[in-house]
């Protein structure tokens, strides 16, 4: 039997990984089946050890999305360093003892997408992230590590913004507020709130956007979303939707399980003929 994979979710049924992971294992010839699993509510732990107990004699993972990241987090006898850090965890691996172990991906998702395919730079950028939400959580160190001058984070709720930027101080200069607080322009701002979700834009205030400056929303989907509209009109150097940070988080999940990278362009370009958008 081919070695199995899975992404754990509740709903789960519109999650385009394992379209994306099959193209990985077909691109790197590896044998492996990867389907969704839609663990109850209040069952996911269970569904887990399950899940791991029937592939007990051969290699197994799993992703984890909304609303399980942070019990995925909670359940793992091992975290990475990163994911201890994130508080969640989208990946879990068994090591050689047989022990789940726990590690994200979101944030080297971002970074690589922003770096690799979008050809942006960080190094001495101003960057404004919006949100401080799980995903946000999980982004701020890998963006620090690319030494951008400065980092803001900015949200609805004031304080759990400044929270996050004392948890996550010693990698860099950032600074927490609310939206209206928001001073200065940004060479990038990265929309991490669900607000697109619900179509909505973040309350931010005017001039923000740097002449030429970049929009990122770490949302896709077929149709730009409110934030992504917004950057157009404030004629944004380059308006981007997350689907080049969701494949990417992928083809990091898939060397941690798999110990090769896969290629993610023709990925992405295939994930989003099929999203029409
Ligand atoms: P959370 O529920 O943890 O956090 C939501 C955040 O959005 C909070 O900061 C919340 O503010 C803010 N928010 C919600 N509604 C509004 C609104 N109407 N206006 C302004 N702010 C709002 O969500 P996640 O952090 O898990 O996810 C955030 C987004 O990131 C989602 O759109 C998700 O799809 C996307 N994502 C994309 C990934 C990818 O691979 N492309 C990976 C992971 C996430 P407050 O604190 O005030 O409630």
């Amino acid at each position: 039997m081919s070695d199995q994979y899975a992404v754990v979710g509740n709903p789960i049924s519109h999650s385009k990984s394992p379209l994306i992971h099959r193209m990985f294992a077909q691109q790197t010839g590896q044998d492996l089946d990867y389907q969704t699993l839609e663990a109850p509510l209040d069952g996911f732990e269970q569904a887990i050890l399950t899940f791991f107990a029937q592939q007990a004699d051969q290699p197994a993972g799993l992703n984890i999305t909304v609303p399980f990241k942070q019990q995925a987090w909670e359940m793992a006898a091992q975290l990475s360093g990163r994911a201890q850090r994130a508080g969640a965890v989208n990946t879990l691996y068994r090591d050689e003892s047989g022990q789940i172990c726990g590690d994200t991906t979101d944030g080297v998702g971002l970074v690589r997408d922003l770096l690799e395919n979008q050809g942006a730079t960080l190094k001495d950028a101003r960057v404004l992230i919006l949100g401080a939400g799980g995903a946000v959580r999980g982004v701020l160190e890998p963006i620090l590590e690319q030494s951008p001058a400065l980092l803001v984070i900015a949200n609805r709720t004031a304080s759990k913004a400044e929270q996050l930027a004392q948890d996550f101080a010693e990698f860099g200069e950032l600074r927490g507020c609310g939206f209206a607080e928001v001073e200065g322009q940004f060479d990038l701002i990265i929309n991490g709130t669900s607000a697109s979700l619900q179509g909505e834009l973040p309350p931010l205030p005017a001039g923000v956007l740097k002449p030429g400056g970049w929009c990122y929303d770490m949302m896709y989907g077929a149709e730009p979303t409110p934030f992504m509209v917004w950057g157009e009109q404030q004629e944004a150097g380059r308006v981007i939707d997350g689907l080049g940070m969701l494949v990417e988080q992928a083809a990091e999940s898939f060397r941690i399980w798999r110990g090769v990278r896969p290629q993610s362009a023709a990925v992405i370009d295939a994930v989003r003929a099929q999203l029409g958008s």
